[in-house]
């Protein structure tokens, strides 16, 4: 296995980095993940237009333009022979001595890791997931901004634990106003009185790109739609819920908190259509033809 690191292809047990990375010492740095359907990266447009907004956000300057990043991504693909998988592109402070000083580094360090897409178990679409509302809030839209797709995951990994001693898989987490927000990984989504609801992006959460596809397929697909303020009951009284990330697609939830909850219409719905936007995506994509850098 190859990974991309600064300007070449590496071994996997070559692709080190210092101890002195500011990523490391400090999660100082910005990442996206990516999925590949059939050589093809799905959204990478969109990707990249975030990783470049987060960068800005952090005043961290990306060393390589979209192109060559995209370049990048392809090579490693192409260097795994792997035509369905997942992209994780992380660029950090990089290499400098201690201290929060971002002028300490003079070069970010740049990675791609692709590996083979790993499916989640089929179970999981077919009953649901299992969801808690964490105790943890999630960070004020102020002090670390939720848009910014950070290295710095500890407020997401403070809910993970919380959701793992209840036994569930994802949490969901509260604003410091008591609205809902988003999963550690994830968005929410709920059905309730025949509209889909989301929680608005100023409730301080990441604009997920595939909260964005399902929210444009489900007003194709007629569905009301609604993105506002909702609180810990409106989700309780919801008819089905479910999350969507880039490799989870649309996964149901059977459960939050006591409340229990059937795998239902809508989302089953809206998992079709994101499969068959996909599909449309790659065939698109495909038939404008392989580019230097792959499909584009
Ligand atoms: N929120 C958080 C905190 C995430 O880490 C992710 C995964 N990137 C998402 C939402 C979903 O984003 P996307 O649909 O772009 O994968």
């Amino acid at each position: 296995m190859y990974v991309y690191l600064n300007d070449r292809l590496v071994p996997r047990a070559e692709a080190t980095v210092s101890v002195f990375d500011h990523g490391f010492l400090y999660g100082d740095g910005v990442y996206e993940t990516m999925r590949v359907y059939d050589d093809v990266v799905f959204m990478l447009d969109e990707h990249l237009m975030r990783l470049f907004r987060s960068a800005t956000l952090i005043g961290l300057t990306i060393p390589l333009d979209a192109e060559r990043i995209r370049a990048a991504i392809y090579d490693t693909l192409s260097a795994n022979s792997l035509k369905n998988a997942y992209v994780r592109l992380t660029i950090s402070r990089g290499y400098g001595p201690i201290g929060l000083d971002p002028d300490l580094c003079s070069t970010p360090t740049f990675v791609v890791i692709a590996e083979e897409m790993k499916d989640y178990p089929k179970a999981f679409y077919v009953k649901g997931i299992s969801v808690i509302i964490a105790k943890t809030k999630r960070n004020l839209s102020d002090a670390i901004n939720p848009q910014i797709k950070s290295l710095n995951f500890l407020n997401n990994i403070l809910a993970k634990i919380e959701a793992k001693r209840e036994d569930a898989y994802e949490a969901i987490m509260l604003n410091g106003s008591g609205y809902l927000t988003e999963g550690t990984i994830s968005n929410v989504f709920f059905y309730r009185d025949d509209i889909l609801c989301t929680p608005s992006i100023g409730c301080g959460l990441l604009d997920g790109i595939t909260r964005t596809v399902i929210l444009d397929l489900a007003v194709r697909e007629g569905l009301m739609v609604r993105e506002g303020e909702f609180g810990k009951k409106d989700i309780h009284a919801a008819h089905e819920v479910f999350l969507t990330n880039t490799t989870m697609e649309v996964m149901p939830v059977f459960q939050v908190d006591e409340v229990r909850y059937n795998v239902g219409d809508v989302g089953k719905l809206l998992r079709k259509a994101y499969r068959e936007e996909v599909n449309a995506y790659v065939r698109n994509m495909k038939g404008r033809g392989p580019s230097l850098w792959g499909y584009e």
